[in-house]
Protein backbone atom coordinates (compact mmCIF):
# COMPACT_ATOMS: atom_id res chain seq x y z
CA UNK A 1 0.00 0.00 0.00
CA UNK A 2 0.81 3.56 -0.86
CA UNK A 3 0.96 6.86 1.42
CA UNK A 4 1.86 8.01 4.91
CA UNK A 5 2.79 5.71 7.52
CA UNK A 6 1.34 7.21 10.10
CA UNK A 7 -2.23 5.97 8.01
CA UNK A 8 -1.62 2.78 8.97
CA UNK A 9 -0.38 2.88 12.49
CA UNK A 10 -2.80 5.58 13.45
CA UNK A 11 -0.26 7.96 14.15
CA UNK A 12 0.88 6.72 17.78
CA UNK A 13 3.62 4.50 16.82
CA UNK A 14 7.11 5.33 16.12
CA UNK A 15 8.69 5.58 12.58
CA UNK A 16 11.87 5.87 11.43
CA UNK A 17 11.70 9.75 11.25
CA UNK A 18 11.19 10.27 15.39
CA UNK A 19 13.95 8.39 16.17
CA UNK A 20 16.64 10.86 14.52
CA UNK A 21 14.70 13.94 14.74
CA UNK A 22 16.86 16.62 16.58
CA UNK A 23 16.48 16.90 20.61
CA UNK A 24 13.69 19.28 21.24
CA UNK A 25 13.39 21.29 24.60
CA UNK A 26 11.49 19.39 27.23
CA UNK A 27 12.88 16.28 25.60
CA UNK A 28 13.56 14.59 29.11
CA UNK A 29 17.48 12.96 28.01
CA UNK A 30 18.05 17.09 28.01
CA UNK A 31 15.93 18.01 30.82
CA UNK A 32 19.70 18.82 32.84
CA UNK A 33 21.36 20.79 30.14
CA UNK A 34 17.84 22.74 29.07
CA UNK A 35 17.19 23.43 32.57
CA UNK A 36 20.54 24.58 32.38
CA UNK A 37 20.14 26.80 29.28
CA UNK A 38 16.91 27.88 30.61
CA UNK A 39 18.20 29.42 33.71
CA UNK A 40 20.86 31.56 31.74
CA UNK A 41 18.41 32.32 29.49
CA UNK A 42 16.37 33.53 32.17
CA UNK A 43 19.45 35.89 33.65
CA UNK A 44 20.12 37.39 30.72
CA UNK A 45 16.47 38.24 29.19
CA UNK A 46 15.71 39.94 32.93
CA UNK A 47 19.14 42.11 32.86
CA UNK A 48 18.01 43.18 29.69
CA UNK A 49 14.32 44.02 30.37
CA UNK A 50 15.94 45.87 33.86
CA UNK A 51 17.71 48.14 31.21
CA UNK A 52 15.49 48.80 27.90
CA UNK A 53 11.67 46.65 29.50
CA UNK A 54 11.76 44.56 26.56
CA UNK A 55 13.54 41.81 25.11
CA UNK A 56 14.44 39.14 22.18
CA UNK A 57 15.19 36.09 21.18
CA UNK A 58 18.52 37.76 19.12
CA UNK A 59 19.32 40.15 21.96
CA UNK A 60 19.78 36.89 24.73
CA UNK A 61 22.15 34.99 22.13
CA UNK A 62 23.98 38.85 22.14
CA UNK A 63 23.93 38.79 25.91
CA UNK A 64 24.78 35.20 25.85
CA UNK A 65 27.77 35.76 23.78
CA UNK A 66 26.40 33.03 21.47
CA UNK A 67 26.68 36.04 18.84
CA UNK A 68 28.30 38.84 18.14
CA UNK A 69 26.42 42.79 17.87
CA UNK A 70 28.42 42.91 14.27
CA UNK A 71 27.32 39.56 13.49
CA UNK A 72 23.70 40.63 13.78
CA UNK A 73 24.75 43.56 11.71
CA UNK A 74 26.42 41.34 8.69
CA UNK A 75 23.01 39.29 9.03
CA UNK A 76 20.71 42.24 8.52
CA UNK A 77 22.88 43.43 5.57
CA UNK A 78 22.21 39.71 3.92
CA UNK A 79 26.33 38.88 4.17
CA UNK A 80 25.13 35.85 6.54
CA UNK A 81 22.13 33.79 6.22
CA UNK A 82 20.64 32.27 8.24
CA UNK A 83 21.97 33.64 11.66
CA UNK A 84 22.30 30.19 12.99
CA UNK A 85 24.94 29.96 10.14
CA UNK A 86 27.32 32.74 12.05
CA UNK A 87 27.13 30.78 15.10
CA UNK A 88 28.46 27.81 17.37
CA UNK A 89 24.95 26.67 18.84
CA UNK A 90 23.36 24.34 17.37
CA UNK A 91 19.60 24.76 15.43
CA UNK A 92 18.02 23.03 17.43
CA UNK A 93 19.34 24.19 20.72
CA UNK A 94 18.89 28.45 19.58
CA UNK A 95 15.33 27.39 19.06
CA UNK A 96 14.90 25.71 22.69
CA UNK A 97 16.47 28.52 23.97
CA UNK A 98 14.10 30.81 22.14
CA UNK A 99 11.23 28.67 23.46
CA UNK A 100 12.86 29.03 26.99
CA UNK A 101 12.58 32.91 26.66
CA UNK A 102 8.86 32.38 25.70
CA UNK A 103 7.99 30.33 29.18
CA UNK A 104 10.30 32.96 31.45
CA UNK A 105 8.66 35.89 29.46
CA UNK A 106 5.09 34.65 29.73
CA UNK A 107 5.78 33.75 33.38
CA UNK A 108 6.38 37.33 34.57
CA UNK A 109 3.26 38.96 32.19
CA UNK A 110 5.58 40.24 29.89
CA UNK A 111 3.61 40.58 26.55
CA UNK A 112 4.57 39.61 23.36
CA UNK A 113 4.92 42.01 20.09
CA UNK A 114 6.26 40.27 16.64
CA UNK A 115 8.87 41.56 14.34
CA UNK A 116 9.43 41.97 10.86
CA UNK A 117 13.10 41.22 10.57
CA UNK A 118 13.41 42.76 7.50
CA UNK A 119 16.80 42.63 5.04
CA UNK A 120 18.53 45.78 4.86
CA UNK A 121 18.82 44.74 0.91
CA UNK A 122 16.82 45.85 -1.88
CA UNK A 123 14.52 42.87 -1.69
CA UNK A 124 13.96 43.68 1.33
CA UNK A 125 13.39 39.74 1.75
CA UNK A 126 12.15 38.33 5.37
CA UNK A 127 15.52 37.48 7.70
CA UNK A 128 15.81 33.56 8.30
CA UNK A 129 17.29 33.04 11.86
CA UNK A 130 17.98 28.89 10.96
CA UNK A 131 17.79 26.94 8.23
CA UNK A 132 14.30 25.20 8.97
CA UNK A 133 12.15 27.99 8.85
CA UNK A 134 8.28 27.64 10.04
CA UNK A 135 7.32 24.15 10.95
CA UNK A 136 6.69 23.93 14.79
CA UNK A 137 6.81 27.66 15.12
CA UNK A 138 9.76 27.81 15.91
CA UNK A 139 10.69 30.58 13.85
CA UNK A 140 7.90 33.00 15.87
CA UNK A 141 9.73 32.30 19.00
CA UNK A 142 12.55 34.07 17.55
CA UNK A 143 10.89 37.12 16.16
CA UNK A 144 8.92 37.89 19.16
CA UNK A 145 9.69 40.76 21.09
CA UNK A 146 8.91 40.26 25.04
CA UNK A 147 7.70 43.82 26.28
CA UNK A 148 7.03 44.93 30.29
CA UNK A 149 3.35 45.70 31.24
CA UNK A 150 5.41 48.67 32.83
CA UNK A 151 5.75 49.94 29.11
CA UNK A 152 3.11 52.74 28.29
CA UNK A 153 0.88 52.39 25.48
CA UNK A 154 2.54 55.10 23.36
CA UNK A 155 6.37 53.70 24.32
CA UNK A 156 4.54 50.18 22.97
CA UNK A 157 2.99 51.55 19.77
CA UNK A 158 6.56 53.42 19.20
CA UNK A 159 8.71 49.81 19.92
CA UNK A 160 5.65 47.96 17.51
CA UNK A 161 6.51 50.54 15.05
CA UNK A 162 10.05 50.44 15.24
CA UNK A 163 9.76 46.74 15.17
CA UNK A 164 7.71 46.81 12.01
CA UNK A 165 9.84 49.36 9.95
CA UNK A 166 11.77 47.84 7.02
CA UNK A 167 15.76 49.06 7.88
CA UNK A 168 17.53 51.23 5.40
CA UNK A 169 19.32 50.02 2.20
CA UNK A 170 23.00 49.25 3.32
CA UNK A 171 26.09 49.61 1.47
CA UNK A 172 29.26 49.16 3.61
CA UNK A 173 32.88 50.47 2.81
CA UNK A 174 35.21 47.00 2.13
CA UNK A 175 37.84 46.02 4.66
CA UNK A 176 39.96 45.73 1.34
CA UNK A 177 40.10 48.77 -1.16
CA UNK A 178 41.08 46.53 -3.81
CA UNK A 179 38.36 44.47 -3.83
CA UNK A 180 36.60 43.05 -7.16
CA UNK A 181 33.30 42.97 -7.66
CA UNK A 182 32.18 39.64 -9.02
CA UNK A 183 30.13 41.35 -11.90
CA UNK A 184 32.39 43.41 -13.30
CA UNK A 185 35.39 42.96 -11.84
CA UNK A 186 36.27 46.05 -11.08
CA UNK A 187 36.67 47.92 -7.72
CA UNK A 188 34.78 50.96 -5.78
CA UNK A 189 34.37 52.70 -2.81
CA UNK A 190 31.31 51.01 -1.78
CA UNK A 191 29.63 47.33 -1.78
CA UNK A 192 25.85 46.18 -2.05
CA UNK A 193 24.65 42.94 -1.10
CA UNK A 194 22.81 41.20 -3.80
CA UNK A 195 21.51 37.93 -4.01
CA UNK A 196 24.51 36.76 -1.10
CA UNK A 197 27.20 38.49 -3.34
CA UNK A 198 28.80 42.01 -3.12
CA UNK A 199 28.04 44.21 -5.84
CA UNK A 200 29.84 47.88 -6.74
CA UNK A 201 27.81 50.80 -6.78
CA UNK A 202 27.69 50.75 -10.54
CA UNK A 203 26.28 46.89 -10.76
CA UNK A 204 24.01 47.57 -8.51
CA UNK A 205 22.58 50.42 -10.58
CA UNK A 206 23.02 52.80 -8.21
CA UNK A 207 25.82 55.36 -9.04
CA UNK A 208 24.21 58.46 -9.35
CA UNK A 209 23.97 58.78 -6.02
CA UNK A 210 26.69 60.93 -4.13
CA UNK A 211 28.19 60.29 -1.16
CA UNK A 212 27.22 62.55 2.05
CA UNK A 213 29.17 61.90 4.84
CA UNK A 214 27.88 62.03 8.35
CA UNK A 215 28.53 64.54 10.75
CA UNK A 216 26.20 67.27 9.63
CA UNK A 217 23.14 65.95 11.43
CA UNK A 218 20.42 68.74 9.78
CA UNK A 219 21.98 68.64 6.13
CA UNK A 220 21.98 64.36 6.29
CA UNK A 221 18.15 64.70 7.83
CA UNK A 222 17.31 67.00 4.83
CA UNK A 223 18.93 64.85 2.25
CA UNK A 224 17.33 62.07 2.92
CA UNK A 225 13.54 63.22 3.03
CA UNK A 226 14.92 64.90 -0.55
CA UNK A 227 15.80 61.86 -2.45
CA UNK A 228 13.55 59.20 -3.26
CA UNK A 229 16.16 56.55 -2.81
CA UNK A 230 19.14 56.72 -0.46
CA UNK A 231 21.51 54.24 1.26
CA UNK A 232 23.34 54.27 4.58
CA UNK A 233 27.12 53.65 4.43
CA UNK A 234 28.71 51.78 6.92
CA UNK A 235 31.96 50.84 7.78
CA UNK A 236 33.34 47.80 9.94
CA UNK A 237 35.39 49.33 12.80
CA UNK A 238 37.89 46.55 13.45
CA UNK A 239 39.49 47.30 16.74
CA UNK A 240 35.64 47.84 18.00
CA UNK A 241 34.53 44.93 16.89
CA UNK A 242 31.37 46.47 15.40
CA UNK A 243 29.80 48.63 12.24
CA UNK A 244 29.79 52.25 12.20
CA UNK A 245 27.56 54.95 10.34
CA UNK A 246 30.32 56.39 7.95
CA UNK A 247 27.38 58.93 5.88
CA UNK A 248 24.61 58.07 3.65
CA UNK A 249 24.09 58.13 -0.43
CA UNK A 250 21.68 60.50 -2.23
CA UNK A 251 20.50 61.67 -5.10
CA UNK A 252 23.03 64.76 -6.28
CA UNK A 253 19.68 67.33 -6.70
CA UNK A 254 18.53 66.46 -3.25
CA UNK A 255 21.51 66.92 -2.00
CA UNK A 256 21.32 70.09 -3.34
CA UNK A 257 17.99 71.14 -2.39
CA UNK A 258 19.17 70.09 1.08
CA UNK A 259 21.36 72.40 1.29
CA UNK A 260 19.37 75.16 0.26
CA UNK A 261 17.53 74.44 2.91
CA UNK A 262 20.16 74.66 5.36
CA UNK A 263 21.40 77.69 3.71
CA UNK A 264 18.29 79.52 5.11
CA UNK A 265 19.06 78.98 8.98
CA UNK A 266 23.11 79.01 8.58
CA UNK A 267 25.45 80.75 6.35
CA UNK A 268 26.25 78.30 4.07
CA UNK A 269 28.38 80.68 1.30
CA UNK A 270 31.79 78.88 3.13
CA UNK A 271 30.50 75.34 3.27
CA UNK A 272 29.49 75.68 -0.74
CA UNK A 273 32.86 77.08 -1.81
CA UNK A 274 34.86 74.56 0.23
CA UNK A 275 32.77 71.92 -1.68
CA UNK A 276 32.77 73.40 -5.15
CA UNK A 277 36.33 73.25 -4.22
CA UNK A 278 36.29 69.36 -3.18
CA UNK A 279 33.97 68.96 -6.38
CA UNK A 280 36.18 70.59 -9.42
CA UNK A 281 39.72 68.62 -7.42
CA UNK A 282 37.65 65.32 -8.44
CA UNK A 283 36.37 66.71 -12.22
CA UNK A 284 38.10 66.32 -15.05
CA UNK A 285 37.03 69.48 -16.76
CA UNK A 286 38.60 69.14 -20.42
CA UNK A 287 37.63 65.54 -20.68
CA UNK A 288 33.53 66.62 -19.32
CA UNK A 289 33.41 69.06 -21.82
CA UNK A 290 34.41 66.49 -24.84
CA UNK A 291 32.37 64.25 -23.53
CA UNK A 292 29.03 66.73 -23.47
CA UNK A 293 30.15 67.74 -26.93
CA UNK A 294 30.07 63.82 -28.40
CA UNK A 295 26.46 63.58 -26.00
CA UNK A 296 25.07 66.39 -28.14
CA UNK A 297 26.44 65.05 -31.05
CA UNK A 298 24.70 62.06 -30.50
CA UNK A 299 21.56 63.32 -28.86
CA UNK A 300 21.02 66.44 -30.40
CA UNK A 301 17.63 67.10 -28.75
CA UNK A 302 19.31 66.33 -25.90
CA UNK A 303 19.35 70.16 -23.42
CA UNK A 304 22.48 71.43 -23.44
CA UNK A 305 22.61 71.75 -18.97
CA UNK A 306 21.22 67.96 -19.46
CA UNK A 307 24.47 66.95 -21.91
CA UNK A 308 26.70 68.93 -19.04
CA UNK A 309 24.99 67.03 -16.41
CA UNK A 310 24.92 63.81 -17.74
CA UNK A 311 29.38 64.35 -18.90
CA UNK A 312 29.93 65.67 -15.12
CA UNK A 313 28.28 63.22 -13.40
CA UNK A 314 30.07 59.89 -16.12
CA UNK A 315 33.46 61.99 -15.55
CA UNK A 316 33.61 61.82 -11.85
CA UNK A 317 37.14 60.81 -10.44
CA UNK A 318 36.99 57.46 -9.04
CA UNK A 319 33.77 56.68 -9.32
CA UNK A 320 34.17 53.49 -11.59
CA UNK A 321 31.22 55.24 -14.27
CA UNK A 322 31.08 54.96 -17.77
CA UNK A 323 33.46 57.77 -18.44
CA UNK A 324 36.38 56.47 -16.75
CA UNK A 325 36.41 53.38 -18.67
CA UNK A 326 38.46 52.83 -21.66
CA UNK A 327 35.95 53.13 -24.54
CA UNK A 328 34.12 56.01 -22.50
CA UNK A 329 37.54 57.91 -22.64
CA UNK A 330 37.47 57.03 -26.04
CA UNK A 331 34.26 58.88 -26.10
CA UNK A 332 33.09 55.85 -28.24
CA UNK A 333 28.83 56.44 -29.52
CA UNK A 334 28.48 53.58 -27.53
CA UNK A 335 29.88 54.21 -23.90
CA UNK A 336 28.25 57.74 -24.23
CA UNK A 337 25.06 56.38 -25.37
CA UNK A 338 25.27 53.83 -22.06
CA UNK A 339 25.83 56.79 -19.78
CA UNK A 340 22.84 58.93 -21.55
CA UNK A 341 20.25 55.49 -21.18
CA UNK A 342 22.05 55.25 -17.37
CA UNK A 343 20.60 59.44 -17.04
CA UNK A 344 17.66 58.83 -18.40
CA UNK A 345 16.38 55.81 -15.97
CA UNK A 346 17.13 57.52 -13.23
CA UNK A 347 15.95 61.21 -14.12
CA UNK A 348 12.69 60.64 -16.73
CA UNK A 349 11.04 57.24 -15.40
CA UNK A 350 10.00 55.52 -12.49
CA UNK A 351 13.40 53.29 -12.18
CA UNK A 352 14.28 54.96 -8.40
CA UNK A 353 10.87 53.93 -7.17
CA UNK A 354 10.38 50.98 -8.29
CA UNK A 355 14.07 49.47 -7.04
CA UNK A 356 13.53 51.19 -3.33
CA UNK A 357 9.64 48.96 -3.49
CA UNK A 358 12.50 45.86 -3.84
CA UNK A 359 11.05 45.52 -7.83
CA UNK A 360 14.08 43.62 -9.46
CA UNK A 361 16.27 45.26 -11.38
CA UNK A 362 16.30 43.16 -14.59
CA UNK A 363 12.15 43.35 -13.94
CA UNK A 364 12.41 46.93 -13.51
CA UNK A 365 14.55 47.69 -16.56
CA UNK A 366 11.92 45.99 -18.66
CA UNK A 367 9.19 48.37 -17.31
CA UNK A 368 10.61 51.60 -17.99
CA UNK A 369 12.12 50.41 -21.49
CA UNK A 370 9.03 52.00 -23.74
CA UNK A 371 10.21 55.24 -21.70
CA UNK A 372 13.39 55.53 -22.25
CA UNK A 373 13.39 54.05 -25.63
CA UNK A 374 11.04 57.31 -26.27
CA UNK A 375 13.17 60.01 -24.72
CA UNK A 376 16.20 58.59 -26.61
CA UNK A 377 14.21 59.19 -29.68
CA UNK A 378 12.92 62.18 -28.86
CA UNK A 379 16.42 63.46 -28.54
CA UNK A 380 18.40 61.65 -31.76
CA UNK A 381 15.47 64.06 -33.32
ZN1 LIG B 1 30.50 45.95 -10.59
Amino acid sequence: MRGDPRKTDGGTASFPALATRPFRYGDPVNEVRDSRVARRVGEAADELVRRSRSVSAVEVFVRLRWLKQAQVTEWRQGRVDPLSAAMTVRPDRLAAAARALGEWARERGLEPVEAAYTAATRDRRPLRFTEESGGDGGEDAFRTHWVSPGMTAAQRARLAAKLDQAPDLEALVPADPGWGCPSCHRTGGFQLMEDGAPLCLSCADLDHLVFLPSGDAALTRRAKKESRLSVAVVEHNRRRKRYERRGLLVEEAALERAEEQCLADEDLRARRRDRDRERRATQDVEFQEAMAAQVRRLFPGCPADRAEEIARHAGQRGSGRVGRTAAGRELEPEAVTLAVIASVRHRDTDYDDLLMAGVPRTVARTRIRGTVDAVLARWRA
